[in-house]
């Protein structure tokens, strides 16, 4: 079970010996919210990592309304990024998560040599992140159902796809189809991974291909696009979901704007790329917010099982 490693802060009240008056600074060890003051040096009196301004409408927010709040903004709405032990412990039953290939790790097989060598990178992500790639794969319940759940987090390499995330999601695809099981992938990816080069690019039609036996068995797929979700995981499996949903505000692209900008030499139409543009034109069923989600996919998956039930019972 590794969705319950968030640790709660303590109060430092624990070592008090029964029948002892707290200590008289007991209060101050309370995790009190720190006041913002207007002084003229904003740098000076806002405590660094306890308030994040937002990007949209610039409140100040406090940190662990944040995370209370899932990561989304209480006053304007705009998700900021989340990780994916946080979305999966957002979604799953309690302690109902199983966690797959939860060692895999990346072989530098090209001994890629950049400003920085491939394995030192991946290392040093590894500390960061505490993740062993860019991505969790897993089965667990949400609501009544049991599904094979993979979420990506961008904090790992941007979200790279290399020959990990394509595996892992190649194995927990084909679990899924083995077990008769609805497929949730949860996507945000910068794209293929650069330090694998071929490898990576492989992994695209791996996992479709691993796709289309899951959806010949018939299984629903519903895949879940969150900012941002570009190239290469855009152009493979993060699309072909039997429901494509999205958050909102996502940003959800094969090549840059301005890439795009520059070959076709075409004036972009506004909101070019955003979850609310594509829903309009068609690539999206839903956008659905953070809040909803789990909800919303509890819906979604009760709709599909009946009709799994009803295709099963036709024959
Ligand atoms: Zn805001």
């Amino acid at each position: 079970m590794s969705t319950t490693t968030f640790i709660k802060k303590t109060l430092g009240l624990e070592t008090v010996e029964p029948g002892v008056t707290p200590p008289t600074n007991a209060e101050a060890s309370f995790a009190r919210k720190p006041k913002l003051s207007a002084g003229k040096s904003k740098k000076r009196d806002i405590p660094e990592g306890l308030w994040t301004k937002c990007p949209k409408c610039a409140t100040m927010i406090f940190d662990k309304e944040l995370d209370e709040n899932l990561k989304v903004c209480a006053k304007c709405g705009h998700h900021f990024g989340i990780g994916a032990r946080e979305r999966i412990h957002a979604l799953v039953e309690t302690c109902s998560f199983e966690e797959m290939d939860a060692q895999m790790v990346s072989v530098d097989a090209l001994t890629f040599t950049g400003v920085a060598a491939y394995t030192d990178k991946l290392e040093e992500y590894q500390k960061a992140t505490r993740l062993k790639d860019a991505v969790i794969t897993g089965v667990g319940k949400v609501g009544e159902h049991r599904v094979a759940l993979g979420v990506m987090d961008f904090s790992f390499l941007g979200g790279s796809m290399g020959s990990v995330v394509g595996e892992k999601l190649t194995r927990l695809i084909e679990a899924a189809t083995e077990k008769g099981l609805p497929l949730i992938i949860i996507s945000t990816s910068g794209g293929a991974r650069m330090y694998e080069g071929m490898f990576s690019l492989m992994q695209m039609a791996k996992t479709c291909g691993a796709l289309a036996y899951h959806d010949k068995a018939r299984l629903p797929y519903v895949s879940v696009l969150t900012h941002p979700t570009t190239a290469g995981v855009m152009a493979s499996f993060a699309t072909v979901g039997d429901l494509i949903i999205a958050e909102p505000g996502a940003m959800i692209g094969f090549a840059g704007p301005r890439v795009i900008k520059d070959t076709t030499q075409a004036e972009l139409p506004p909101g070019f790329q955003t979850a609310e543009f594509l829903v309009e034109h068609g690539l999206i069923d839903a956008i659905v917010p953070r809040k909803e989600m789990k909800e919303k996919l509890i819906y979604y998956l009760d709709f599909l099982a009946e009709r799994m039930k009803k295709t099963a019972a036709l024959g």
